[in-house]
């Protein structure tokens, strides 16, 4: 199943069109430590390389959260490494503003010092990308709703759950693909735990994912041990992710530990089944995927309730999912996991997916679980609904100024570390 290739969507971001495409782009399996910075540029790059064989030249230049992150997030270096051997200039232009999208790339293909072709690419979040002159073919659509309301009368009336919906729409192939992806996400986890040392960068921020999964305190409560092993799956995959290793987009590489790490934790404790957390993915990605069509899931855009807000939202959903919650309760607890991140900002210490962004993590699998249980127990008094809180996350983050979005200006980014 390739998922890889193609404008991921019809729209940049928001996409009020009917329906939704494969949850496969909420799970990309990929280099981290940054969807939109590293696995966004990759593909552009990799498409655009592939289309002009010919070309002894290319550039690129980098406008937005792409250029005043880029080096921070190792963007330079993914662009030049794809493009090689053949040789690659890259611009940081962090002046322009008028931009379709705050990440945005142009590429340009040059043969004997002639310009062949040129292109401008949006990196939308979450290592998907929007080619502006529809140099490749849109992603179907797959699924013929985009909003939950619609999406839980149609499970009503057929009387199914949620990741039933997903296998009837998507086919069996889905299955398969997340099988991939959950075995990916334990490796992370395991390697992740094993690893020690320094994170790359200039920070010298230890892993720390190998000493929390240890370290036990003479008086620990199952409580509190509870989340000790949690926050060290998050800070293992997180960890990986910081150190430019493979992850899984769950929806980008800066949110990807939230999610592994409350179904390990309850994979391991409870002993569920492969196939059953392979359900809780699909319901997951469901969430992720309406909230990536209709609102953002990318810091640059609506900042970190886009990334972390959305990551929590889905481990609560799948963690209601394995728990054979009802559909109400399901959303509930995505509801509520959105709910209490809106306004959350984006603001990484010199651009590296480091600092908030580990420790936020392993925060945002707590709240998850919480939000389980506060939906188990008064769904039935809630007021709100997913599809309000999604909407409000996207006029929040349209609202949060430019610096608090992935610019590295503002907010804990300001604070000086020597490096
Ligand atoms: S602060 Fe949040 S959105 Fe920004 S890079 Fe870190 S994890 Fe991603």
């Amino acid at each position: 199943m390739n998922f890889s290739n193609n404008n991921d969507n019809k729209m940049p971001q928001g996409n009020t069109a009917v329906g939704m495409t494969s949850i496969a782009h909420i799970y990309k399996i990929g280099r981290g430590p940054s969807s939109s910075h590293t696995i966004g540029p990759e593909k552009a790059c990799n498409i655009f390389k592939s289309k002009y064989p010919t070309a002894n030249k290319f550039t690129v230049i980098l406008y937005g959260s792409l250029a005043k992150t880029g080096k921070g997030h190792g963007t330079d270096t993914v662009i030049k490494k794809t493009f090689a051997p053949v040789e690659c200039e890259i611009t940081f232009d962090i002046e322009k503003k008028d931009l379709p999208h705050p990440n945005t790339m142009e590429l340009a293909a040059f043969e004997n010092s002639k310009e062949i072709a040129k292109t401008t690419v949006l990196s939308i979040g979450g290592g998907n990308i929007f080619f502006e002159d529809s140099l490749v073919e849109s992603e179907p659509i797959v699924y013929p709703h985009n909003k939950f309301i619609d999406i839980e009368a149609y499970c009503s009336d057929n009387n199914m759950r949620l990741w039933e919906y997903v296998v009837q729409h998507e086919g069996q192939q889905i299955e398969s693909y997340l099988e991939t992806v959950w075995t990916s996400m334990k490796d992370s986890i395991k390697i992740g735990l094993r690893s020690e040392g320094i994170l790359p960068g200039g920070l010298e921020l230890q892993r720390k994912a190998k000493t929390l999964y240890n370290s036990q305190h003479i008086d620990e409560t199952p409580e509190t041990k509870q989340n000790r092993k949690v926050c060290s799956y998050a800070f293992a995959v997180s960890e990986q992710n910081a150190a430019g290793e493979t992850i899984v987009t769950a929806p980008t590489c800066g949110a990807a530990g939230v999610l592994p790490a409350v179904l390990y934790y309850h994979q391991v404790k409870n002993r569920y089944s492969d196939e059953q957390i392979i359900h809780a993915l699909m319901t997951a990605g469901l969430i992720g995927n309406l909230i990536k069509t209709n609102a953002s899931i990318s810091g640059a855009e609506c900042g970190c309730q886009a990334e972390i807000g959305s990551a929590c939202a889905m481990a609560a959903a799948a963690l209601a999912e394995l728990f054979d919650l009802s559909i109400d309760k399901i959303e509930y607890a995505a509801e509520i996991a959105i709910e209490h991140h809106l306004g959350l900002t984006c603001d990484p210490i010199c651009g590296l997916v480091q600092i908030p962004c580990i420790e936020r993590n392993a925060v945002a699998a707590m709240r998850a679980i919480n939000a389980v249980s506060l939906a188990s127990f008064l769904w039935s008094t809630r007021k709100i609904s997913l599809d309000n809180v999604i909407q409000t996350m996207k006029e929040t983050g349209h609202d949060l100024s430019s610096p608090y979005k992935e610019t590295s200006e503002a907010g804990l980014a300001k604070i000086k570390i020597q490096i």
